[in-house]
């Protein structure tokens, strides 16, 4: 098996004690840290870096740069390893601690900006050093790159097609660049048109859903279509925080916060739902990658 085999495929867990709040709602999750890099990012990273290859604008001797809030760093820079290309990630300063040694055990140079430009401010910092220099940067610019929303328009929305044997009728999550949400739902939508399209977003613009967008207060990544989602739930950092705790301790996942964000969402949304629904949402990276986060240290209530 090729490495690369590694990304995609992944297992849809039920989560079984949670869903047992509802009213015969099943809520079921795909578990992206089964992936290389351990998150859901690895399928985006992995088709605009092969794109790149094919339509010979990764050639050898360049360098790949790009903005991230770490997990899409990640995976470029395991998949730069392997492919033999060097990486430079540009991140906000206040990322967590353990994305940025990750970054640093592969390998990569990682340029770190304005905290309080956030997602926005890497993305203005890398496109700036991209474009002064197109001859030796390799730049995905994964929130422009339709190869990005595509991975999952021809991965994750025909693996849970086929896992739920045609029965999901909604699906939800948080979005980033948005390419999970995007290419997913599109695929969804085709197979029925009639199944719900749930985009997950934080309750205000300050927040501490890493790796995700309040999409009114911020720069839109180009491909985000907002005439998809049928409808968004909010969620506060506090209830995502819970919600990942809960999923540790009461499922046996541990998984980052934007993933506690998804599923506290698909927990509101199933609670307005008729018995028989499938709500199909996404964990999108391991618990290690948030170790030094206090929020582990709470209880709930
Ligand atoms: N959760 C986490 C932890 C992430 O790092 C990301 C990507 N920034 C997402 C969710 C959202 O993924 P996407 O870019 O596909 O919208």
């Amino acid at each position: 098996m090729n490495v690369l085999d590694l990304i995609g495929n992944t297992p849809l867990v039920e989560l079984k004690k949670i869903s047992s709040e509802l009213n015969g709602v099943s809520i079921r999750a795909k578990a992206e840290s089964r992936n290389l890099s351990g998150s859901v990012k690895d399928r985006a990273a992995k088709a605009m870096l092969l794109e790149g290859i094919e339509s010979g604008k990764l050639r050898p001797g360049k360098t790949i740069i790009d903005a991230s809030s770490g997990n899409t760093g990640i995976a470029y820079a395991i998949l730069g390893a392997v492919l033999g290309y060097p990486v430079i990630i540009y991140l906000p300063a206040n990322a967590g601690r353990e994305r940025k040694t990750i970054l640093a055990c592969c390998g990569a140079a990682v340029v770190e900006t304005n905290p309080l430009e956030s997602s926005d401010g890497a993305f203005l910092s890398a496109k700036a050093a991209a474009e002064a220099d197109p001859d030796k940067y390799f730049w995905p610019n994964q929130y422009n790159n339709d190869a990005n929303w595509k991975a999952h328009y021809n991965g994750t929305g025909v693996e849970i097609w086929e896992q739920t044997g045609g029965k999901v009728t909604h699906f939800i999550t948080g979005m980033g660049t948005s390419g999970t949400f995007t290419g997913t739902s599109r695929r969804l939508k085709e197979y029925n048109p009639r199944i719900e399209a749930v985009a997950v977003q934080p309750a205000s613009p300050f927040h501490g859903i890493e790796g995700t967008k309040h999409m009114a207060s911020t720069l839109k990544p180009g491909f985000y279509d907002e005439t998809l989602p049928d409808r968004f739930v909010e969620v506060n950092t506090e209830a995502a925080y819970a919600m990942t705790r809960r999923l540790i301790r009461e499922e046996g996942l541990f998984v980052g916060i934007s993933s506690g964000a998804n599923v506290q969402a698909a927990l509101d949304l199933g609670r307005t739902l008729p018995p028989g629904s499938i709500v199909v949402t996404v964990l999108c990276d391991n618990g290690f990658r948030y170790l030094s986060e206090e929020f582990w240290w709470l209880n709930n209530d």
